[in-house]
Formats: structure tokens, sequence, C-alpha cells
């Protein structure tokens, strides 16, 4: 299969066409959403102290690897608090017109939503200050001998930033922050959870087997289960299956080219990198980077947490280094080719 497809079947962020899907598999209760207890336990009890006192949340900061439920939990928040949520992206925002459009047209309480907050400009992040700490927006008229900025008050609503770069923020708009929290990846077990109710509701029969295989399979995230869940339904529907089984989701998952350990090109690249040219390493990450043609930020906040999390890598003071289950992993795979090719 071409390489392109498969990095794009295993890539964590949102595909083009797969957004209103997406929404459509969106917990929308707290009962739907699985795993992330610790961050989860804290919210509802902010949550609850928010509502007796008829205030709005404090800001919340929420980062971790794309397809996690940063979103799913913003929007989580504002039905709880039962207020509308406007959705935004730091790109997006490029004046600070954007940005006072956006905050003069919330109600008390509301929910603004910032995707990829660490990518906000200066200018932009200097407006959001007063807007988060005092509720003030400065708004400046005029431009020369004329200009005057005037001061519009803000109804007291909540932010809620999400980033897969928290290390990207500015001191500054991190430390406006009152709740902070980095979503983990996900466990097999979680995630067969997520693959058993997107099945529900995509009218999908999969059975116990079926489902635990693409919970392996999917890197830990949510967003991955979902969208090889809907690729098996493609398989089983077009085999004229009225489940999948173990089968039928071995053989997609294959034709898919998606690895055994959830694991995508980027992730192989890096550890075959480290193994084959630098020895296994240890070895710096902007060498790591440019040897695999990556961002050294991409890989430290997208790829490494999971070869990390899952034993492939490690990190240490002198750099990265790949572990005996990496080392095990490309011999076992290169003793299965050698087998194949002597069949
Ligand atoms: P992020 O904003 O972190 O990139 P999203 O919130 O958009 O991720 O999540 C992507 C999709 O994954 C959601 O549409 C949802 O279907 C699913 N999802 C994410 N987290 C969970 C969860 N904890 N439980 C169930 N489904 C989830």
């Amino acid at each position: 299969m071409n390489t392109k497809i498969r990095e794009r079947l295993t890539s964590p962020a949102p595909l083009a066409g797969e957004v209103d899907e997406e929404k459509s598999l969106r917990p929308v209760q707290w009962s739907d959403f699985v795993g992330q207890m610790r961050v989860v336990d804290n919210l509802k009890v902010f949550l609850t102290a928010a509502r007796e006192r008829g205030e709005a949340l404090d800001h919340c900061l929420f980062s971790g690897p794309p397809g996690l439920g940063k979103t799913t939990l913003a929007f989580l928040i504002a039905r709880e608090l039962g207020v509308e949520i406007r959705v935004t992206s730091g790109p997006v925002l490029e004046r600070p017109g954007d940005l006072a459009g956006l905050l003069t047209n919330l109600q008390p309480r509301d929910v603004l939503f910032i995707d990829e907050i660490h990518r906000l400009n200066n200018v932009v992040e200097e407006y959001l200050y007063p807007a988060m700490e005092d509720y003030n927006l400065d708004i400046m008229l005029d431009k020369g001998v004329a200009a005057r900025s005037i001061q519009i008050k803000l109804p007291k609503f909540t932010l809620i930033g999400a980033t897969t770069r928290a290390g990207l923020l500015t001191a500054p708009l991190r430390a406006r922050f009152g709740v902070t929290a980095r979503l983990d990846y996900y466990q097999p077990d979680e995630l067969k959870l997520i693959v058993q109710r997107s099945g529900r509701l995509l009218n999908v029969q999969i059975d116990g087997d079926a489902t635990s295989e693409v919970a392996h399979r999917s890197r830990g995230t949510p967003r991955i289960a979902n969208r090889l869940l809907r690729r098996l339904r493609d398989f089983a529907q077009v085999a004229g299956k009225a489940q999948i089984d173990l089968e039928l989701a071995r053989h997609g998952l294959e034709r898919l080219e998606i690895d055994p350990n959830g694991l995508d090109d980027m992730d192989i690249r890096i550890l075959q990198t480290i193994l084959n040219k630098f020895n296994g390493g240890p070895v710096g990450l902007s060498t790591v980077a440019v040897a695999v043609g990556e961002e050294t930020d991409t890989i430290e906040e997208i790829y490494e947490p999971f070869l990390i999390q899952q034993g492939f890598l490690e990190r240490t003071s002198r750099g990265r280094k790949t572990t005996t289950r990496a080392r095990r992993l490309f011999s076992e795979s290169v003793e299965s080719a050698t087998q194949h090719s002597l069949l």
C-alpha cells in the first residue's frame, strides 16, 4: 500500500471529511467518556463547585497528543454548565479584532474553546491576558496621534485551551489557566469500550476478539480506533459479512498495513533510524529529527510519548535510546520476512 494512505490512516489528527462522522461519535455525557479518570474526577469537582457558586469555571488548559479527547472534554464541560461553546483555533485568530468579535458575543459563563492555543500570535495573546484575568478588553481606536484605547467589560467566561505542545506556551499565558490537565494515551481495555460504543452508534456488529484487535492497534488513540472501525465496517460490508470477527479484522488491518503494535510510519522510522543508523543510541533529539525529516517539537510531543509509554524508547541524559523491546520488534519482523521469502 501507498505509504501516504497508511500514514493518513494512523494519523492522530482528523482527516478531511471525517469531522462530521467524528461529531456523531463524540461522547455527550460523562458516562460515555472513557478513561482519563483523574482528569475527569477533578473536573467534576471544579464544575460542581462553580455551578453551586453560580460562577464561571476557571480557565482550563488541556494538553496531550491529538485525538485523545481534548475537544470532547471542552464540549462536555459546556454541556455540563448548560452554556454555549464557541470554537476557534490559534492560527485562525489573526488579528485582535478576531478575538474581540468572539469575546464580545459571549454570554456570562459561556465557554470559548481555542484549539492549538500554542499557535496564537503574540499580539492576540497580549489581548487575551486582561480578558482572561479581569474580563476586560482594551481596544485601540484610531491610529497615530488620535489613537486612544477604550475598555470593554466582558462577561465572566471560561476559556478552554487545547494544545499538543504545552511546552510552546508562553509562561504568562500558561499562568492564567486555573486548571491544567494532561491527557494520556488510552489502555487497550479503555479503547475496547470506545470501539464497542462506536459500533453501537454506527450500527456495526463487531465481536469481542475483533474489538480487542482494533483496540491494540490504535496507537492508544480513540480517534484512530474509531477510524479503523469505520474502515473494517467497509471490509465487512463488501465481503457480505454481518459481523466483524477476528479473521475479518486481521485481514482488514493487514490490508490497511496497520502495525500489530499500533505504531505508525513515523514511529517506525524513528525507531529504525536510532537502531540502524545510530546503533541503538543514545543519540540527540535534533539528530534524530534531521535523520527522519520531522521537527523536533513534533517528535517530542506526538511520537515520543507513545514510544516511551509502550517501552520502545528511552529518554536518557545523553539522548534517545531504543530498548530491547524495539530491537526484538525489528528482528522479529526481519525473521518473519525471511521466512516468507523462503516459503
Ligand atoms: P483532540 O481534541 O484531543 O484532538 P477529540 O476530542 O476531537 O480529540 O477526540 C477525537 C474523537 O475520539 C472524538 O470524536 C471521540 O469520538 C473520540 N474520543 C476521544 N476521547 C474519548 C473518550 N475518552 N471516550 C470516548 N471517545 C473518545
